[in-house]
């Protein structure tokens, strides 16, 4: 058994972009705000919590479709036959406080679970799945026994520096465990098959984090989202017979989400570069029973078109042809969690602003007056949240910064120039939690206590790393 199941790795950065971020966290009017020792200890939090699933399952329901009540208890019904087979079938599923279509379930963990000599390592991208509740599906398997089977019991590691190579037999890197389970497979069927391996692998059955899957389940009526994924849908506040426009909408669950709060009734464009993408936002809308989605494989930046009087069916659209807009920005994706290691180099991350600034320009042309647009990115960069919105008002005198509701997270981060009105006016989720415990300072792990506040208290902090703001064009 490892000595102690709380104690966790923090993200592993490459040093360049460590430094870069903790500059961000703590520059000057950070530390006018709050002290170098208050900044320090926020960005150490910070790079606890990337590395941990987010405490809370957040599911958003197509209250469209049935009343929020109904759907809770046939999501608890469904999950306790799930269940069925072991000793506890209790299940805990709970109406958000503040949003009127997501239901929150409890994550367990991490739970003691003892380590076993048979090791199977996945890739990163798998294992932050498994810690949200996945089993482990074969694509994802990279090193095994040199002789396991099907129906051997095997304790799963993520390759923390993406570093083990498929069909490995004896790796030493840095691994982190993710619990236990069982084969579903033979090595040989993992690695020396002539056809693409596809499946479970591992069937998880001692996860360190104990999540329901929700495979199946209710698929017209229960969504997987991260929460200020739904917060953006409720910010945007599309009405019936409006026309939307989603600039970048794969996988679609924001373009879902407007067509939802639309009961159907109107038209959401949602548009994206990536053809095998653009599927499935047709997939996800087909599954949610909503028709009013039109989706199309289309660089969005070259969506807006100069002749007025055209307007087809599919883009390039005239200006000002949408009642609403929404840019969920591609971004370099550091609020996403779990994440226990990011590779990429400080040049990836900076390339995204200047993209992020060409979508905005034709955001801002493809609305109408008096439309609403917001901007959201599930990073946590000033350069790509805060240091846009002050570029965006000064780049475009139209525009004005608009209140949020709801507004559950964080006001904007100080550091870019604006007022303390206008951070006001955004919205930052940054899983600084307050209950995490530094284990000191040069130590990379973090410790959970053993008792943590109660769900309703966490449900609006312990989320993923997110970014929203709202404007207005006059
Ligand atoms: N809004 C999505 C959702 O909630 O499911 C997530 C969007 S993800 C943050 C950003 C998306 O932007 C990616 O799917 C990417 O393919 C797309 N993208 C990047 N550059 C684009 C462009 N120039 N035009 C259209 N889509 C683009």
């Amino acid at each position: 058994m490892s000595e102690d199941m709380s104690i966790f790795p923090r993200i592993a950065l490459k040093p360049e972009v460590h430094d870069y971020l903790r500059n961000v966290f703590s520059n000057k009017e950070v530390l006018a705000a709050v002290g170098q020792g208050e900044a320090e200890k926020r960005f150490q939090r910070l790079l606890s919590c990337l590395s941990h699933p987010p405490a809370i399952t957040c599911v958003r329901t197509s209250t469209h479709l049935a009343p929020l009540e109904e759907i809770q208890h046939r999501l608890e019904e469904e999950l306790k036959q799930q269940k069925c087979g072991s000793e506890d079938v209790s299940v805990t599923v709970l109406p958000h406080p503040h949003i009127p279509d997501v239901l929150l379930l409890p994550v367990m963990g991490p739970r003691p679970v003892v380590q076993l000599s048979a090791e199977v390592i996945v890739g990163a991208q798998c294992g932050s799945a498994v810690l949200r509740g996945a089993h482990v599906f074969a694509p994802g398997i990279l090193a095994t026994p040199k002789f396991m089977k099907k129906g051997d019991l095997v304790s799963v590691f993520s390759d923390l520096e993406r570093k083990c190579t498929r069909g490995n037999k004896d790796f030493h890197g840095k691994i982190v465990f993710l619990g236990n389970g069982v084969s579903e497979m033979d090595r040989a069927d993992i690695f020396c098959s002539d056809q693409p391996v596809k499946g479970v692998g591992i069937w998880m059955v001692e996860p360190l984090y104990q999540s329901p899957s929700f495979d199946g389940i209710l698929p017209s009526l229960v969504f997987l989202q991260n929460l200020p994924s739904v917060v953006v849908g409720h910010v945007l506040g599309p009405r019936p017979g409006e026309r939307i426009l989603d600039m970048c909408a794969a996988p679609g669950g924001k373009t879902c989400h407007i067509a939802s709060l639309m009961g159907g009734q109107g038209e959401v464009v949602a548009l994206d570069k990536i053809k095998g993408k653009v599927e499935r936002i047709r997939q996800n809308a087909k599954a949610l029973l909503l028709d009013c989605i039109k989706a199309y494989c289309f660089n969005s930046i070259k969506a807006v078109c100069s002749d007025r009087g055209q307007d087809t069916e599919g883009p390039p659209y005239p200006p000002e042809s949408f009642d609403r807009v929404l840019l969920d920005a591609p971004c370099s994706g550091l609020g996403q969690r779990p994440n226990m290691a990011c590779t990429w180099s400080l040049k990836e991350i900076c390339s995204y602003p200047p993209l992020q600034r060409k979508l905005f320009h034709t955001a801002v042309r493809l609305l109408r007056p008096g439309g609403v647009l917001v901007y959201s990115t599930c990073t946590v960069t000033l350069s790509e949240n805060e240091e846009q919105v002050a570029w965006a008002l000064d780049t475009f005198p139209c525009l004005s910064l608009e209140p949020q509701e709801p507004h559950i997270g964080a006001e904007g981060m100080p550091g870019a120039g604006l007022s303390p009105e206008k951070l006001r006016l955004l919205q930052r989720f940054s899983p600084e939690l307050d209950w995490v415990q530094e284990t000191g300072e040069d130590d990379s792990s973090t410790k959970l206590p053993e008792s943590l506040p109660p769900l309703s208290q966490r449900a609006n902090k312990d989320t993923i790393g997110f970014f929203i703001a709202k404007f207005l064009k006059r």
